[in-house]
């Protein structure tokens, strides 16, 4: 489970950075990939990203299914 202040871009890239939290700016930075961002910010990244990686999976899942299908027709047929 990934932390509150966990880099979310680095997040989608299966990278676990813990953000610095700059008092001074109110702004969270990844020391990895610079992001710059509120926590706000961060959330909304995060959020889009989570959605992102949903339409991703249901994606993969639909090529999954007609592989396996398309397989089975081949089986079949041999
Ligand atoms: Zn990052």
């Amino acid at each position: 489970m990934a932390s509150l202040t966990d880099c979310p871009e680095c997040a989608a890239k299966e990278v676990q950075i813990e953000m610095k939290f700059d008092l001074n700016t109110k702004h969270f930075i990844c020391k990895k990939c610079g992001l710059y961002a509120t926590r706000e910010q961060i959330s909304d990244i995060r959020d889009r990203l989570n959605r992102r990686e949903k339409t991703r999976e249901d994606k993969h899942d639909e090529y999954r299914d007609w592989w396996t299908s398309s397989k089975k027709e081949k089986e079949k047929q041999s």
